[in-house]
């Protein structure tokens, strides 16, 4: 009667596996709740010893002859670890032992109830896992460190097997491999090493992740999948030893960049991977990316850094930082050398960019600091600093900005006073020289002047002829002269200006009738000059013109006119010479006015020495105008210049 009631209050408890051994474990009572958890029918079981349903460990551990001696010694055991079904896989229960007593007291074996926690244990274990890898993700920036201890925790948290291989510079290289059984470890990297995974091999599961960026989940490996993957018998045999069951391949994904992948495979533990854990790789790929990009971004940081300090304590060129006020923070020797101060004096007296920069370069450096906001760097200008001693070092400066908030900037600083040398011992030259060649020059006119009024008496006509030819070379060579006297003067700061009123149209018309007869191929036409009367110096602004005009005939061999356009504007005339010519390349027009400059490609066709828009654009500021041109190479080019107009004159 009580063994009937037992017997059925046992089979009530449906969700339950209870099931009693004698006192050596032998099975002898199995409910259907053991049989539906376990899938042992009571003919498997009955008679049976208990570790039938023991995993190996416990077997080893001895583990019911703890739980038997618990439920001894306080009434009841209790324990929660996995136990393994008929098919193999494993189940992780929570379980109760307590004695059995027949009437008499007398102790006959045990009862043991068990509950299926697997699903809540899988997820526990998930939990631990993320919450596990969280903490080392953040907690280092050596990456391969980091990916190492996260294999580590998955294994055997959720995983077997767990790889991370990574994609550098087009090879992927396996970083951390970790397994329950240490030694496959040893055999998952000669694997690799034996058959290296590249990246145009689509038959590996990890390219294929890496190609799409989308993660793999093979929930049952089967033996036909290993054969289709393996490359050679060796490599099959190997494949099989390893028992894959259950593989995810996820990518590792930062910034829309697939940086590698993350493999979780399955093998001793009999159990298969779910759509939860492919969820769950994923979560970790994409943090353990994010951790791979950062550690990449701080290592490139670092070399930067390290570069960029090489850079500044090479003192090959002065370097410095200073904020938007331009209050210099650091600077290196080679900076310091040049403007004579030292390290103490950094550190003492606020050194400011400002301060050290003459009067007549704060203009030109208040448009660099402004290109500089602007467009984050300054294309490189000359100027001057005031030393410690109180004299002036020509340099050449750039400078571009590091935090565009802040407005912090470095700037780099080349120390030019060597080729100031050169240069001025160079104009120094051209000034003597041309003065030392118009001398005799200048006699030579004479004397040919003379020869011609003689040979004009003496009526021989073929001889007038050469020698009038022989001018022309003279007033060449003397234009020439004169070029390179006024290049000495403007360095010089001799250029005299003689001003006085006359009318602009006067000077264009006399222009045009004189450099006419010196091309029959150009008509010169003036497109709605007016008059207008202008105070300077007649004869340097008629240099100019002739120089434009001369420039455009000499630049334009193929076509047949020229324009000269004027317009005024208030206070001020603009005068253009249009000509269809070869045209300027876009990279030289800023260049164009400066001395000694020719466009390399036209240099050799055609003569000149590059000083004429030198000397014009010079003339035209000293007047208080501007020149600039517009041109497109193959189609011709515009020169432009300004004169201002007095308000009497407007
Ligand atoms: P030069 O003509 O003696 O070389 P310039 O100072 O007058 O010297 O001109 C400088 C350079 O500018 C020239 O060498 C030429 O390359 C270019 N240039 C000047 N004017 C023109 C033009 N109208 N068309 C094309 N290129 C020109």
């Amino acid at each position: 009667m009580h063994d009937e009631f037992f017997k059925q209050l046992v089979e009530s408890l449906e969700g339950y596996a209870v099931f009693t051994t004698d006192l050596d474990g032998n099975i002898n009572s199995w409910n259907s709740g053991s049989e539906r958890l376990l899938e042992y029918t009571e003919k498997d079981v009955i008679g049976k010893n208990v570790s039938l349903i023991f995993t190996t460990e416990d077997v080893k551990n001895k583990a019911d002859k703890k739980e038997q001696a618990a439920a001894l010694k306080h009434g009841q055991g209790r324990d929660e670890r996995w136990h393994v079904k008929k098919n193999g896989d494993r189940i992780w229960c929570s379980g109760l032992v307590f004695p059995l007593k027949d009437q008499a007291g007398t102790i006959q074996g045990f009862t043991k109830v068990m509950r299926d926690l697997t699903l809540s244990k899988r997820t526990e274990d998930r939990l631990t896992f993320l919450s596990e890898a969280s903490k080392i993700l953040s907690s280092s920036l050596n990456y391969q460190k980091t990916l190492n201890a996260i294999a580590h925790v998955a294994v055997p948290h959720i995983a077997d097997w767990c790889a991370v291989d990574i994609l550098d510079d087009g090879e992927i290289e396996q970083v951390a491999v970790a397994h329950i059984d240490p030694k496959k470890v040893k055999w998952a990297k000669e694997l690799r090493k034996r058959e290296p995974v590249n990246l145009s091999d689509s038959s590996s599961g990890i390219v294929r992740v890496i190609n799409t960026g989308k993660s793999e989940f093979y929930p049952l490996v089967t033996d036909e999948m290993l054969v289709v993957a393996s490359k050679s018998k060796k490599h099959l045999k190997l494949l099989r030893d390893l028992r894959f069951k259950s593989v995810i391949i996820s990518p590792l994904i930062a910034a829309g960049k697939t940086l590698g992948a993350m493999t979780f495979v399955v093998a001793e533990s009999n159990r298969l991977f779910t759509k939860s854990d492919v969820n769950m790789a994923e979560e970790v790929s994409n943090r353990a990316a994010l951790a791979i990009q950062n550690a990449q971004l701080y290592k490139s940081a670092q070399e930067n850094e390290h570069k960029f300090k090489s850079f500044f304590n090479s003192n090959i060129v002065g370097v410095f930082t200073a904020d938007k006020n331009g209050d210099i923070l650091d600077a290196n020797d080679g900076y310091l050398r040049i403007i004579g101060y030292t390290k103490e004096d950094l550190q003492n007296r606020k050194l400011n960019r400002w301060t050290l920069t003459p009067l007549e370069h704060v203009e030109s450096d208040k448009k660099a600091m402004d290109e500089l906001e602007t467009e984050g760097s300054t294309t490189p200008w000359e100027k001057e600093y005031v030393k410690k001693d109180g004299s002036q070092v020509p340099v050449i400066v750039a400078a571009t900005l590091i935090d565009k908030k802040f407005g912090t900037n470095i700037t780099i600083v080349l120390d030019i006073t060597e080729r100031k040398r050169l240069e001025q011992r160079k104009d120094e030259f051209i000034g003597i020289a041309s003065h030392e060649l118009k001398t005799p020059l200048t006699s030579i006119k004479g004397y040919v002047q003379i020869l011609e009024r003689t040979l004009e008496d003496l009526g021989n006509d073929k001889a007038i002829m050469l020698v009038s030819k022989t001018n022309t070379y003279i007033n060449r060579m003397n234009s020439l002269i004169a070029d390179l006297l006024d290049v000495s003067k403007i360095q010089a700061g001799k250029l005299q200006l003689n001003n006085e009123v006359f009318d602009f149209y006067d000077l264009i018309h006399d222009g045009i009738e004189a450099i006419q007869p010196t091309s029959t191929r150009h008509k010169i036409i003036c497109d709605n000059c007016i008059h207008q009367k202008i105070e300077g110096d007649k004869h340097r602004l008629e240099q100019v013109l002739m120089n434009l005009l001369s420039n455009a005939i000499k630049y334009s061999p193929k076509a047949d006119k020229i324009v000269i356009k004027t317009q005024k504007n208030k206070d001020i005339i603009t005068i253009s010479i249009r000509d269809y010519g070869v045209g300027i390349p876009k990279k030289s027009l800023d260049k164009l006015f400066q001395r000694f400059y020719r466009v390399d490609k036209t240099a050799k066709d055609f003569s000149g020495l590059g000083i004429g828009l030198y000397i014009s654009c010079e003339i035209v500021s000293r007047h208080g105008g501007k020149m600039w041109v517009e041109s497109k190479e193959g189609k011709g080019s515009t020169f432009f210049f300004t004169l201002p107009i007095l308000p009497k004159y407007e």
